[in-house]
């Protein structure tokens, strides 16, 4: 088990900790997720909940135009 200092009270949390017991902060490893790691890549920061909808977004987008490619050569 590694100790961290928690980020706002530096009492010794584990880092699989979800919170600091002492002062309730979430615990260090939300910031070492996937999300967070393209968070830093795009400069901002991004919720877990904006990045699935950004996700989904791009997805249904591609699939809609796939789709109109599709038909639209079909058509000809
Ligand atoms: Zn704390």
């Amino acid at each position: 088990m590694v100790l961290v200092p928690c980020p706002a009270c530096d009492h010794r949390v584990s880092e699989k900790a979800i919170a600091c017991p002492s002062c309730g902060h979430p615990g260090e490893h939300e910031r070492h997720g996937a999300v967070s790691v393209l968070g830093r890549v795009a400069g901002t920061y991004i919720s877990a909940n904006a990045l699935a909808g950004l996700v989904l977004g791009s997805v249904m987008f591609v699939s809609v135009a796939a789709v109109l490619i599709t038909l639209i050569l079909a058509g000809r």
